[in-house]
């Protein structure tokens, strides 16, 4: 009989059920993981919610390899057994993107212009070998999957926060370019926000100010335990105020927005935190697509830097890998749900607020006892 694989597969907005699928036949070129933990994020959110069904979610993958074909291991350098994190990129390899590791750029890999493009976690599974997401007993892995070895010390649940991590490195570092005395305002301390705080603070910050609303109080306390200087409760108290009372008035260096969807609001604060010239602000656009008067005179006047924030490089993620595994902070107080397969929709909307309390940053280990 064949090897059968749980999954849980989205099947229609908001509904998943739990489903099987033929273990892959794997050549010479390609390989499987075997999934420990898939971590989750406010993208899953919004993509649950989503049109494309017969999903496998699951994108920010941690496991080990199951096994692999030769050809595969002798490319990546890899043994089986090692204990890998896989990037949701699928990238050509071939163009200019590629050859940078900037896999998120490649036209192979944007799901948004190429019907075609195949993203773990984002794919139908109606695509052959159908193990396209973490949210299974196994993924499958082709020949340009593309994986960085988990150090030594770092476990599967730690390097499970990688990928918010690696935006961290991306947008800290190489976006905004955060360095030695740098001010920088980070608004949302949900898991991306608190390892902006970690990267900032790594990198020299002088000062790291993290807002968040009343809901938010434990995250808040977690940024404080991971070196945020100033945590201000949105709330409570207004956040221009604040940041021109701890910059004796001049403001920030850099804006970052990590709120998921506070828009044009998070976008104005930003703004106006930010020094009287050549600040720098970092912008997601996931909700609010456009936004009428868009402050442009502002922006000219003000001579700002605008960077956007879109995943993450492949140096950024082996920084990150680097930075997880020197436990110089206690990111693993962020590490606050473990879900098991029979529990992803529950997993998900905790992450959307909606189901467990206090959620920061949640993951599915799809070999976790079930539940019920
Ligand atoms: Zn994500
Ligand atoms: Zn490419």
């Amino acid at each position: 009989m064949a090897e059968m694989v749980p999954c849980a597969v989205k099947t229609g907005p908001s509904t998943t059920e739990l489903r099987e699928f033929k273990m892959p036949e794997i050549d010479d070129e390609s390989a499987i993981l075997k999934v420990e933990v898939a971590g989750i994020c406010g993208s899953d959110v919004k993509n649950y919610k989503g049109s494309i069904d017969n999903v496998i979610m699951g994108h920010e993958n941690v496991g080990r390899i199951y096994k692999a074909g030769k050809k595969w291991l002798d490319r990546k350098g890899f043994k089986e057994g090692d204990l890998v994190f896989l990037e949701h990129y699928l990238p050509c390899t071939r163009c200019e993107w590629c050859h940078k590791g900037e896999y998120r750029h490649c036209f192979f890999t944007d799901w948004h212009h190429n019907p075609g493009a195949i993203r773990y976690g984002y794919t139908t599974s109606d695509i052959a070998p159908h193990l396209w997401g973490g949210f299974a007993h196994y993924l499958y892995m082709p020949w340009n999957a593309v994986c960085h070895k988990v150090p030594d010390g770092v476990s599967a649940e730690l390097a499970g926060i990688g990928t918010p991590m690696a935006n961290g490195v991306q947008w800290t570092l190489f976006e905004a370019g955060i360095g030695y005395g740098s001010k920088v305002l980070i608004q949302g301390p949900g898991q991306q926000g608190l390892c902006q705080v970690v990267t900032a603070k790594q990198a020299g910050a002088d000062l790291i100010i993290i807002s968040g609303t009343s809901k938010d109080a434990k995250r808040l306390e977690v940024a404080k335990q991971l070196g945020a200087d100033v945590i201000i409760d949105v709330d409570k108290t207004d956040v221009l105020e604040k940041v021109r009372e701890v910059t004796s008035g001049k403001g920030v260096d850099v804006s970052i927005d990590c709120t998921a969807g506070a828009g044009q609001k998070a976008f104005f604060t930003g703004l106006r935190a930010l020094k009287g010239k050549a600040g720098t602000l970092v912008v997601q656009g996931n909700e609010s697509k456009t936004f009428p008067d868009f402050p442009m005179e502002e922006l000219t006047l003000k001579y700002v830097t605008i960077k956007s924030a879109r995943g993450h490089s492949y140096v950024a993620c082996e920084l990150a890998m680097q930075q997880l595994a020197s436990h110089r902070f206690p990111i693993e107080n962020a590490l606050t749900h473990t879900f098991s397969l029979d529990q992803v929709d529950l997993a998900i909307r905790s992450v959307g607020g909606q189901g467990e309390k206090d959620c920061i940053h949640v993951n599915v280990k799809p070999w976790k006892e079930a539940a019920a």
